[in-house]
């Protein structure tokens, strides 16, 4: 299926890029010549979440590797089917802290929305993977339920986009909801996650840089990297750009087993992020959302990793290790 949000009227290149995404298990497999991981894998047709990955993050999978870290992220495999009890479909909350149609305040002074329910990619360990995306995203109505909750609640200062992947909305849809929030005086900043950077760098292109031009605020760009083998010339430039616009760039992880559960593996990300002038912001703990199970690491590892990597890094390069607590005033750090 195609996200409505790509079938604009005149297609942005990186769109043409992001419809030619993988969408079937067996093409990937192909690709990398991994045949023999096809008996693991689910058909999309059995599950709700099906897999998409952009071709320019395929291009950075190893060939020939069952355990590559990036595919590990993307691919689905039968552990997901896997009854796991304490793993939810609402993992933290996010349906108990809705304020208006695609906005969500957990924590004082910043209110999340839901931009969109599109991702350039479906990762397998995301936490909103069950979340009810078609009735509930922000730009719903050219945003004016989100912007009308923003303008009567003088205490939120900072307005974070997320989704879904803000930056799979088209730089039109963007500017529409900027020019609702720069008419609120309380709005000081503007904070995006996003992972377009990362696995579609070409997304970095000359009108969403217009756009960034023209944000009275200063923007936070927190990019969702894993694992250092997920950048290349091509993200280094897209981030470059996004710097260049005068974004401050953040990056979050989350630690997952298999992919980045090793001292070695966080150590060469948080090395990788500063080359690429992004610092580690947060690691978090895996959501125990139904169908991630197979990504958890328990507490003790987690905290023995980020002990040996303060050993190891200076304390810019540490992330913070947290989890989120449905109901508590913050991340919780661990
Ligand atoms: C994570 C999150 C934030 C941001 O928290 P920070 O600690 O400021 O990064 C804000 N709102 C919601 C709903 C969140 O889940
Ligand atoms: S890009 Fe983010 S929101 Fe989208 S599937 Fe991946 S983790 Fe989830």
């Amino acid at each position: 299926m195609i996200p409505a949000s790509i079938e604009a009227a005149q297609p942005e290149g990186w769109q043409a890029e992001w419809r030619a995404s993988l969408t079937d298990p067996a093409e990937l497999l192909a690709v990398l010549g991994l045949g023999s991981l096809a008996a693991r894998v689910i058909r999309p047709a059995r599950d709700a979440f099906p897999m998409r990955v952009p071709r320019p993050f395929v291009a950075r999978m190893r060939r020939g590797d069952p355990h590559d870290p990036l595919l590990r992220q993307v691919l689905p495999l039968d552990d997901e089917l896997r009854p796991m009890p304490g793993y939810a479909l609402d993992a933290v909350g996010d349906l108990a802290a809705r304020e208006a149609r695609g906005v969500i305040r957990k924590y004082h002074g910043r209110a999340l929305l839901i931009a969109t329910g599109s991702c350039a990619v479906n990762c397998r360990y995301c936490f909103r993977r069950h979340f009810p995306y078609a009735e509930e995203t922000a730009a719903a109505a050219r945003w004016r339920e989100a912007v009308d909750w923003i303008r009567a609640h003088p205490d939120v200062a900072e307005v974070i986009l997320s989704g879904g992947d803000p930056w799979s909305l088209s730089s039109a849809r963007l500017e529409e909801l900027t020019a609702g929030l720069a008419t609120i005086g309380h709005v000081r900043r503007l904070r995006i996650h996003t992972r377009l950077p990362v696995v579609l760098p070409s997304r970095v292109d000359d009108g969403l840089i217009r756009w960034l031009g023209t944000l009275p605020w200063p923007a936070v760009v927190v990019i969702h990297a894993n694992h250092a083998n997920e950048f290349d010339a091509s993200v280094d430039r897209a981030l470059a750009r996004l710097r260049d616009a005068g974004a401050m760039l953040l990056n979050q992880s989350v630690l997952l087993a298999g992919v980045n559960d090793s001292v070695d593996a966080l150590a060469a990300l948080s090395e990788r992020l500063f080359a690429a002038g992004v610092l580690p912001y947060y690691l978090h703990m895996l959501d125990p959302v139904r169908g991630a199970w197979h990504f958890d690491v328990p507490d003790a590892a987690a905290r023995r990793l980020v002990e040996a990597l303060r050993a190891r890094l200076p304390g810019y390069l540490v992330p913070r290790l947290v989890r989120e607590h449905p109901g508590a005033a913050a991340k919780t750090p661990l």
